[in-house]
C-alpha cells in the first residue's frame, strides 16, 4: 500500500469546513506542523484560546477526514490554544516572577510584545525536571520513586508524564482511565500513592504510534500544565523524554524549571551524552540540581555479595568533574524492577528496605535544593509570558 503524502493530507482536511468562519481549517490557517511518517500522521489545530474546548468536534473532524485516506495507519491531532503574534515565531518571556531566583534569566528568549496570558502553573512552587542522557537508564523509575518519597515526606507533590513518546508512567504509578473534566476545558489530574499525576498516556491509546514535531510537543505539554487542574503543589517533577533532541531543548527553555535532575547509569555517565544532558540545562540556565547514578551496582540476593558491575561511581566523578552535586546512588535490583513495573514503586511496597532509604534520601536533597532555589515561603511564583 502506497504511504500517504503530507499534500493528500492537506487536501483532505480542505474538506473540513470550521463552522465558526465557513471556511475550510486549511485554507482559515488552523492547520499547522503537519508531519507524515510511515503512515502515521500527526498535525495541530489551532484554534482561538477563548474556545478551546468547543472545538472538539473540530478536531474529531480533522482525524476522522484524514482516517478515511487509504494508507493512513494513525492520526494524532493536537488541539492548540496559543495566541500567535502576526508574523513572528512563537515563543515565551519569562516574566520577572518566574520560578527561578531573583535575577535568574534564561538565554536566547525574546522579551518584547509579550502579550499575558493565565500562567501555566499558577500554584506550584518549584518544578523539577528528570532527565537522562539516553533512554532505559531508569529514569522514570528513579522519577516515580521520588515522588512517592517526597509524598511520604508531606510533600504536595506532582508528576508530569512528558515523554510523549513512550509515557511509562501511568503504568508505574497504577494508573488507567481517563481523567475527568472540571468545568469546560480543565482535567482533574488522575491521583495515586498521595501524587497527583498528568501523561499523555491517559490521553490516548497505549498502541498509538506517536509522531510529533517540536511545536506540537510543546502545545501538548503547554496543555498537560495549563489546562490541568493542579491545584497547590510544592513541587512538580517533569519526566523528560530521553535525550537532548530539540524537543527536550524546547521544554528546557520553555517551561519555567527551578532545576534539573540527570539520571544515569555508571558506565554511561562518561558518554558524551550524558555530558551533553547537562550542557543543554546550563546552556538555557537551569540549575542542575545533580546527577543520580542507577543500576549503581548489584548486590546478590542469595548471598549478600556485592558486584560493581557497571563501573560503580561513575557518576560522581564524572558529576564531580563537571562540577555538578551527586544526589545518591540506586543499586540494580530485581525488587526495584519488579515494583516498578507493576506499579507498586518500592519506597511504597517496601518502606523499610534500604533502596527506599536512598529514594527518600535523594528526594529529601531535591526538597532543600528547590525550596533554597525558590526562596522558601515567600518565594516568586512562576510566570510564563506568550508573544
Ligand atoms: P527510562 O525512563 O530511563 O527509559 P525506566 O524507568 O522505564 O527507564 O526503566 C527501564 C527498565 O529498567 C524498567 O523495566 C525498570 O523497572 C528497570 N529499572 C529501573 N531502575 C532499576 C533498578 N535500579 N534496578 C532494577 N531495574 C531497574
Amino acid at each position: 500500500m502506497a504511504s500517504v503524502t503530507k499534500d493528500q493530507v492537506l487536501a483532505a482536511l480542505a474538506d473540513v469546513l470550521d463552522p465558526d468562519s465557513g471556511q475550510n481549517v486549511v485554507a482559515g490557517g488552523l492547520i499547522s506542523g503537519v508531519v507524515v511518517r510511515d503512515g502515521n500522521v500527526g498535525f495541530a489545530l489551532e484554534v482561538d484560546p477563548d474556545h478551546g474546548a468547543a472545538k472538539e468536534p473540530l478536531r474529531k473532524a480533522c482525524e476522522t477526514a484524514v482516517e478515511r485516506l487509504s494508507g493512513v495507519l494513525s492520526v494524532t491531532a493536537v488541539m492548540t490554544a496559543e495566541r500567535q503574534a502576526s508574523g513572528q515565531a512563537q515563543g515565551h518571556a519569562h516574566g520577572p516572577g518566574h520560578a527561578h531566583g531573583p535575577g535568574h534569566a534564561r538565554g536566547g528568549q525574546a522579551q518584547a510584545g509579550a502579550q499575558q496570558t493565565p500562567q501555566l502553573l499558577p500554584g506550584v512552587k518549584s518544578l523539577i525536571a528528570i532527565a537522562s542522557g539516553k533512554g532505559g537508564v531508569g529514569k522514570s523509575t528513579t522519577a516515580v520513586n521520588i515522588a512517592t518519597a517526597m509524598a511520604a515526606q508531606n510533600v504536595r507533590v506532582g508528576l508530569l508524564d512528558c515523554d510523549i513518546y513512550g509515557p511509562s508512567i501511568p503504568r508505574m504509578l497504577n494508573l488507567s482511565g481517563q481523567p475527568e473534566m472540571v468545568g469546560e476545558r480543565t482535567l482533574r489530574p488522575m491521583a495515586n500513592y498521595g501524587i497527583k499525576c498528568m501523561s499523555i498516556g491517559f490521553l490516548v491509546a497505549e498502541d498509538t504510534a506517536m509522531i510529533w514535531r517540536g511545536p506540537m510537543v510543546m502545545q501538548a505539554l503547554e496543555q498537560m500544565m495549563r489546562d490541568v487542574d493542579w491545584g497547590e503543589l510544592d513541587v512538580l517533577l517533569c519526566d523528560l523524554p530521553p535525550g537532548t533532541g530539540d524537543a527536550q531543548l524546547t521544554m528546557a527553555q520553555r517551561v519555567p524549571l527551578t532545576g534539573a535532575v540527570i539520571v544515569s547509569t555508571p558506565q554511561d555517565i562518561a558518554l558524551l551524552d550524558v555530558t551533553r544532558g547537562i550542557n543543554m540545562f546550563q546552556q538555557v540556565n537551569v540549575p542542575i540540581f545533580g546527577v543520580v547514578e542507577n543500576m549503581s551496582y548489584y548486590v546478590c540476593p542469595q548471598c549478600g555479595h556485592r558486584a560493581d558491575i557497571f563501573h560503580h561511581g561513575g557518576a560522581r566523578e564524572t558529576a564531580h568533574r563537571l562540577g555538578v552535586d551527586f544526589l545518591g546512588e540506586i543499586p540494580l535490583d530485581l525488587d526495584i524492577r519488579t515494583t516498578s513495573d507493576s506499579g507498586r514503586p518500592i519506597v511504597v511496597t517496601q518502606p523499610g528496605s534500604p533502596h527506599a532509604a536512598s529514594y527518600r534520601h535523594i528526594a529529601a536533597g531535591l526538597i532543600d535544593k528547590a525550596s533554597a532555589a525558590v526562596g522558601g515561603a515567600g518565594r516568586p511564583q512562576p510566570r510564563i509570558v506568550m508573544m
